[in-house]
């Protein structure tokens, strides 16, 4: 259980979350929209202790963020891809995705080895195990990306606008890989542009609006009524979007 209480994160003198309350189950797929600088990626990077807390409370299974002694564990249980693959250039593909198992996680070569090769399979790239992160498409770095954090068998994924870099028929690539997650009971924490993908795949829809929830809802409820069941700055930013 992700549980976020009054959450408030400064950046110098401005405050970009102001005041978060969100708490998330095992097995949801909950979206996050919003207009960009809504403080949706400040959200994220605190779920997972890269950003510290100005206020309020984040526990995710009870661990708490703002105790240091505790993010290790919390960073095993929350993995992150992010929108720039962040893949280490000169390392196999393989080796991308069996570093933190084995480095960080102190499992069995062999043994992450072999998960790594049904992850691949899994994304189709069976066949690139050996291959390096500059000889792969945009595509294919992503959906190693979404391996390597598979790796750590996190128990929450979280998903900063993971296909905003790619092309078209790249983006269609990664999201096909994120459906058949998102059918399998992973618990994801999904922050993107894609408004038709994010109502497909989540049951729940958080709409942030300069760094307070304005809404926070089942998806068919959301997108009631035309988009924004009412809600007219809400209705707004989906009739850009599309
Ligand atoms: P989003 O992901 O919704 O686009 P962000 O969380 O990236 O929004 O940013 C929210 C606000 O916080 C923006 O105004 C941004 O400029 C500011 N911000 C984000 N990170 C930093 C930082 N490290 N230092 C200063 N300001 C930041
Ligand atoms: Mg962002």
């Amino acid at each position: 259980m992700i549980e976020i209480d009054q959450l408030h994160k400064k950046f110098g003198d401005t405050e970009v979350l102001k005041g978060i309350s969100l708490t998330i189950a095992p097995g949801e797929v909950v979206s996050i929209l919003g207009a960009s600088g809504s403080g949706k990626s400040t959200l994220m990077r605190c779920m997972n202790g890269l950003a510290g807390l100005n206020g309020g409370s984040l526990l995710i299974d009870g661990l708490d963020v703002s105790k240091p002694r505790e993010l290790r564990e919390i960073r095993k249980r929350c993995a992150t891809v992010f929108q720039h693959f962040n893949l280490y250039p000169h390392l196999s593909v393989l080796e991308n995705i069996t570093l933190a198992p084995i480095d960080v996680l102190g499992r069995k070569k062999a043994e992450v080895e072999a998960e790594a090769f049904a992850l691949l399979k899994q994304v189709g790239l069976a066949d690139r195990a050996d291959a390096y992160p500059g000889q792969l498409s945009g595509g294919q770095k992503q959906r190693i990306g979404i391996c390597r954090a598979l790796a750590m068998q996190p128990r929450y994924l979280l998903l900063d606008e993971v296909t905003s870099a790619l092309d078209p028929e790249m983006t269609g690539e990664v999201l096909d890989v994120l459906a058949a997650l998102a059918r399998s009971g992973t618990t994801m924490i999904f922050v993107t542009h894609e408004i038709a993908f994010a109502r497909e795949i989540s049951s729940r829809i958080v709409f942030l609006d300069d760094g307070v929830v304005r809404a926070d809802m089942p998806t068919d409820r959301f997108f009631a009524e035309d988009g924004g069941y009412g809600d007219e700055r809400i209705a707004r930013f989906l009739a850009k979007m599309r």
